[in-house]
């Protein structure tokens, strides 16, 4: 593993860090999460904040610039994500599209789409959802119901989403829908646009425990979208959809590590000095730092076998179970070290409830930490399948 930069990436991360500095609103981090600004204000901000970005040349840094992407290698790519969380910067609106429909356009999509859906991504002008989840199928994704069937030349979709992310606010859906009734689960399923200004969706919030709206239950009642709008092969769509998956499991959410790290880092300095962190406490965090590392190596690893053309597999399952797990212990000790002050009106305590509400999603999403177990042991360590007993 060659884990040393060459002398223009280093300059490259110095670039980007300079940039960073001076290009952020002072007041990014008040006005975007404390007090928490209403939906339309907070969307218009970072919908701004990522169009200078991308104006900037730090968006779609590895896609192919015939797409509107900069051209530049996954290493560069890392070193823009390691510097944004470093200094905190707002995290995209737009995770799905960047993280999961980019990739499987660019692998996957027509010349059309992706001239087309690229550089809106990239642009901002297309904000993403990805409809896969259904009331009985989340872990066991082959068993959704949601059906497309050809009519009217192109497709007619029925059926029902659930914990669909910024449904509310996206412009399109990647939709996994059953293509084929007689195929085998894992067979007939198909992946689709879907835009979602399309007559026949209904988006019903669903709130958190916290208040705020981040996912939805979305309706299909006789959708019609055209063939053009179909990724990939009918009935192929399950190779892609765990390609979809794989994406959002080996994305290493480096940002996020970076940036729960250092609010936890400077909440920690902070009671240091006024003489409140514990002994446990100061263990808990020697931990935390020592699992940063280990999973700072495990990002560098895999990406030294991405550089080298190597695809990660059934491996970015060990990613998705340590930065989801990690992400908990932060928030945890973050609560801990707060104490009482956890229920204060001040945007340290704000910052940290967001946190820990984020972290508590993560172990779900993308595959829970039981599915990525099953997958590390029996695809990565070639430990036998339990026997499934006659029901
Ligand atoms: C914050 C958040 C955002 C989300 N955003 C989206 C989104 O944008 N689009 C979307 O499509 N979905 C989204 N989801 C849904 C998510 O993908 C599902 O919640 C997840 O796949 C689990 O499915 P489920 O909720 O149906 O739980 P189930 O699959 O019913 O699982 C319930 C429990 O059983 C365990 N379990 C299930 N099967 C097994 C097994 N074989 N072996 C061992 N344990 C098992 C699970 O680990 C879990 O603990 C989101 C979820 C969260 C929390």
């Amino acid at each position: 593993m060659n884990i040393c930069f060459s002398e223009g990436q280093k300059q490259y991360r110095q670039d980007v860090r300079r940039w960073l500095e001076t290009s952020l609103p002072g007041n990014w981090i008040e006005a975007a999460h404390w007090p928490l600004l209403p939906e339309p204000e907070e969307r218009a901000f970072l919908v701004n904040w990522e169009r200078r970005l991308y104006d900037a040349g730090y968006s779609g840094v590895a896609w192919p610039k015939a797409y509107g992407g900069q051209g530049l290698g996954p290493v560069e790519e890392f070193l823009v994500n390691e510097e944004m969380g470093r200094i905190s910067a707002p995290e995209s609106l737009n995770t799905i599209g960047r993280e999961l429909v980019g990739p499987i356009l660019l692998s996957v999509g027509t010349e059309e789409q992706k001239r087309h859906y690229i550089p809106r991504i990239l642009r901002i002008d297309d904000i993403w959802c990805q409809g896969f989840s259904e009331p009985n199928a989340g872990s066991d994704l082959a068993s959704i119901k949601t059906r497309a069937v050809r009519g009217n030349g192109g497709w007619i979709l029925n059926g029902q989403k659930i914990w669909t992310s910024y449904a509310h606010m996206a412009s399109h859906c990647i939709l996994l829908a059953r293509t084929n009734a007689d195929a085998k689960p894992h067979r007939g399923m198909t992946l689709f646009i879907m835009p979602m200004n399309t007559p026949g969706i209904e988006v019903r919030g669903i709130r958190h425990l916290n208040g705020q709206r981040h996912f939805n239950e979305v309706f299909l009642t006789d959708v019609r979208i055209e063939d053009g709008m179909r990724i990939g092969e009918i009935d192929a769509g399950w190779q892609v959809a765990v390609g979809v998956l794989g994406f959002e499991r080996a994305t290493t959410r480096l940002y996020r590590q970076q940036r729960f790290a250092e609010e936890l880092r400077a909440l920690i300095r902070q009671a240091r000095s006024n003489g409140s962190m514990t002994g446990a406490m100061e263990d808990k965090m020697g931990e935390i730092a020592a699992e940063l590392e280990v999973l700072r190596y495990h990002n560098l690893k895999f990406l030294g076998r991405i550089c080298q053309g190597a695809k990660i597999g059934d491996e970015s399952s060990l990613l998705k179970l340590l930065w989801s797990q990690i992400h908990q212990k932060i928030a945890r000790l973050g609560l801990e070290v707060l104490g009482p002050d956890i229920d204060a009106d001040s945007p340290v305590a704000a910052r940290f409830r967001k946190i820990y509400f984020i972290a508590r999603g993560e172990t779900i999403y993308a595959g829970s930490s039981q599915i990525q177990r099953n997958i590390i042991a029996e695809r990565v360590l070639g430990l036998p399948r339990p026997e499934r007993r006659p029901a």
